[in-house]
């Protein structure tokens, strides 16, 4: 498929993906059924990355259409401990703050994707509530912000929404999960920076799955965060035909850590509907996190885990070095071979 020269962007409808030559005609009918159940939209940023990981992550697909029973609306329990509207609070220290539905990329194999671009932003009176709440609720001593993207909402209402969590005074930190810097990287504008550059530590969690994601651009973004001293990790989810195997993800994490985001979570692909396409199981998992175990330095090693479905909380899975054999342990090194240790 050829593209022409001027591309409409952001590409928001199968009409712009065709135009933009990432969808074929043929399957209009097809697509028009998938686009009908989960949103599209593609970033200016991503749509000019030429990359099959890339496009693979946002381009919608027929086999989005094929769901099994065991897939879930909602994968991770977001529902199930929901506090108060926009917030909700599973584990006793921190909270996640849904800020916004809304996203620059609308990513094929989100464990939001029955929700994402619904309902915007959450109200300025529910976010009264929440900050209610976490005035009565002390213990949570961080609150995440993810969406949605929690990155598309102005400056001005993030910096506002900051200066009310600062002023609890029971945060020791704010978190943000978020795809911005990588896929809408002139979003993450000065006046954002400035909002974000504040007493209270702000930590960001960048969302990415594939190096080639990481234009000149993305990294210029990060760059004036890591400035700013907001300390940067990286999410990733293990995605079948994106980027599952050790070399693609070798590259990823290596690019992440030259670009001072430290490898935080490599995510194993939750159960929402209609990404079965995307899905591997945990031993193929096992088997690239133990091959990248020794060839990596241990700075770019994200910990693999899995989100219980059901909201039950996530967890490592693996690969186990240690297991215990009569009065000793056997240990297995990055090679395979085993070695006896004895607690003494
Ligand atoms: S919430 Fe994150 S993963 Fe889901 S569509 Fe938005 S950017 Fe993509």
């Amino acid at each position: 498929m050829t593209r022409p020269a001027s591309i409409p962007l952001p590409l928001t409808s199968l009409d712009a993906l065709e135009r933009a030559g990432l969808t074929d005609p043929a399957e209009r009918a097809v697509l028009d059924a998938v686009a009908a159940e989960f949103r599209v939209r593609i970033s200016p940023a991503m749509a000019e990355v030429a990359s099959d990981g890339v496009r693979a992550q946002f381009v919608p697909d027929a086999r989005e259409l094929q769901v099994v029973p065991e897939e879930l609306a909602d994968p991770i329990g977001d529902d199930a401990h929901r506090s108060v509207p926009g917030l909700t609070h599973r584990y006793p220290d921190r909270a996640i703050l849904h800020a916004t539905q809304t996203c620059e990329v609308y990513c094929r194999f989100c464990f939001r994707r029955e929700t994402v671009g619904e309902s915007g932003t959450l109200a300025e009176v529910e976010f009264d509530r929440v900050v209610d709440y976490l005035r009565r609720t002390p213990a949570v001593r961080e609150v995440i912000f993810t969406g949605g993207d929690p990155l598309v909402l102005s400056a001005r209402r993030l910096g506002a929404m900051l200066d009310r969590l600062e002023a609890l005074g029971t945060m020791d930190l704010v978190r943000f999960h978020t795809r911005v810097p990588v896929v809408a990287p002139e979003k993450v504008s000065g006046a954002l920076v400035a909002a974000l550059d504040r007493a209270l530590p702000v930590w960001l969690v960048v969302h990415t799955n594939h190096p080639d994601e990481m234009t000149g651009a993305a990294a210029a973004a990060l760059r004036r965060l890591n400035r700013a001293g907001v300390p940067l990790l990286s999410q990733t989810v293990l995605l079948r035909g994106v980027n599952a195997d050790a070399d693609t993800l070798e590259r990823l994490f290596r690019v992440l850590i030259r670009n001072r985001v430290k490898p935080y979570y490599l995510h194993h692909p939750d159960l929402a509907k209609g990404t079965g396409h995307f899905r591997v199981t945990l031993e193929e998992g096992q088997a690239i996190m133990a091959a990248l175990r020794g060839r990596l330095t241990g700075i770019a090693q994200p910990l693999y885990v899995l989100d219980i479905p059901g909201g039950h909380g996530k967890v490592p899975v693996g690969p186990g070095y240690l297991r215990r054999e009569g009065d000793h342990w056997v240990v297995t090194d990055p090679q395979g071979c085993e070695h006896s240790y004895r607690d003494l």
